[in-house]
């Protein structure tokens, strides 16, 4: 008997059969767990061009919910924050290891916390995977730290 094509197969989610590309706009956004990392200041270094995260948090963070506050024009209001794409997904290492587009890229599983799988968008704090407990407004005047907990899981 033919196996079925699990990258076809319409029993399956479809984080698990579609690509970065082939994802809809309800699919892409829906992929995002929510941890916020990206929304914290990321430093280049000069010499390496490694990019480090730190635990300062971009002006439109909202740190309690760890929602940004103006999503709708965040790329007007902050040059910096620039759109996902699949090709940067693929090319933004840091991102972290839990971020769910580089997961799909990378043809790993969700975290059993991502709100996809556990249906609660409150898993991803309570797992210890988003920024909440760790980060603070980068114009607070509190030192910025680096954090780079997530390359281990
Ligand atoms: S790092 Fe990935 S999963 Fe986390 S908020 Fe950013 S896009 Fe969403």
């Amino acid at each position: 008997m033919t196996q079925p094509d699990p990258h076809t197969d319409p029993s399956r989610p479809f984080w698990q059969t579609k690509s970065l590309e082939e994802l809809d706009a309800d699919e892409w956004e829906a992929l995002c767990d929510g941890c916020g990392h990206c929304c914290m200041v990321h430093l280049a270094d000069e010499d390496t061009e490694e990019i480090v995260e730190t635990d300062a948090a971009c002006q439109l963070l909202d740190i309690p919910t760890v929602r940004c506050s103006d999503y709708a024009h965040r790329h007007r209001r902050v040059p910096d924050c620039q759109p996902l794409t699949p090709d940067r997904v693929r090319a933004a290492h840091w991102l972290p290891e839990t971020c769910g587009y580089r997961r799909l890229a990378a043809g790993r599983p969700l975290p059993d916390w991502h709100p996809l799988l556990s249906e609660e968008r409150e898993a991803v704090h309570a797992a210890g995977a988003s920024v909440r407990y760790i980060a603070h407004p980068e114009t607070d005047g509190t030192p910025w730290n680096v954090i780079e907990w997530w390359e281990e899981e």
